[in-house]
């Protein structure tokens, strides 16, 4: 089996940009964003770009199965009913529609902050968001969804939601498991307490999320080692191998026979130590052939 392997491309200069950039540094997986992460406004996607975006999709080896984008940042779908909440809801509509558009079947979101408000009134603000979104799109009488939203796992910031797996079965009960699957960060399970940095960390780890939410809804996993220590909550992505994980979790995790149908995207930095292609080479070599 062809591991599905890659990392986050840019966009820059249009958004079929990234499948060139993908297949340059060896990808057989990639995620972007459709937009500029950090701005509220964006422009429409134009049909010749989604054209040409499918088009070198399909004339690449890549499985557009193992294709994802990434929400923007600004929007938090958790938030207490508020204006920002409102304007979170429409870019996810937003982002469902451009999926649509680009053939691209998972979009990645991240569960937000109760802002103090409580988990409680978070979990009912994210699922009244999804619900909403979906409806939108779907209102929008276009082509019928063919789009997943995947919830990541969260580093289990101050007020963040879902960075437990307990926490993230009680939203899937609610959601259900139609639109919806769930991408795991390793470096957000390893803040928020879990240890992957050991065989039996790991596997423990795989029998919690196969109990409380069946492995099959594993659609992605983001692997990330962690600059931060086991329990800090600190959101802080290392290259593979070198953090807080380590070599053997991430060689246990990645040759999980369970989870080898999972494609797997890195966010991990680029710097001195490291390129994406450094980092894929090392994933590469830690699998067992
Ligand atoms: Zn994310
Ligand atoms: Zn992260």
């Amino acid at each position: 089996m062809v591991l599905k392997l890659g990392v986050h491309v840019s966009i820059s200069g249009g958004i079929s940009n990234s499948v060139d950039n993908a297949m340059k540094i060896g990808c057989t997986a990639f995620q972007v964003f459709t937009r500029s992460p950090r701005q509220w406004k964006t422009k429409e996607l134009t049909s010749h770009e989604t054209e040409i975006f499918k088009e070198k999709l399909g004339n690449s080896p890549i499985d557009p199965e193992s294709v994802v984008v990434h929400m923007p940042y600004l929007p938090n779908l958790s938030a207490p009913t508020s204006e920002m909440y409102e304007k979170s809801i429409s870019v996810l509509t937003d982002e469902i529609t451009r999926c649509n558009l680009l053939g691209i079947p998972h979009l990645v979101i991240h569960l937000g902050s109760h802002l103090g408000h409580g988990p409680k009134n978070g979990i009912n603000q994210l699922v009244k968001a999804c619900t909403k979104s979906l409806y939108a799109y779907n209102d929008l009488g276009q082509s019928r969804n063919k789009v997943k939203i995947l919830l990541e796992n969260s580093a289990g910031q101050k007020n963040s939601i879902g960075s437990q797996i307990g926490e993230m079965q009680s939203i899937f009960d609610i959601l259900g498991k139609k639109d919806y699957g769930l991408c795991i960060d390793t470096c957000h399970l390893f803040a928020a307490g879990y240890d992957l940095s050991t065989e039996s960390g790991v596997s423990a780890l795989v029998d919690n999320i196969d109990s409380h939410l069946g492995l099959a809804n594993i659609k992605i996993i983001h692997l990330n080692d962690s600059k931060g220590e086991l329990g800090s909550n600190l959101d802080r992505h290392y290259h593979i191998g070198l953090g807080k994980i380590g070599e053997n979790g991430i060689r246990c995790l990645v040759n999980y026979k369970k989870l080898s149908h999972v494609p797997i995207i890195m966010e991990t930095p680029i710097d001195s130590v490291r390129n994406d292609i450094d980092n894929i080479e090392f994933v590469r070599n830690v699998l067992c052939k």
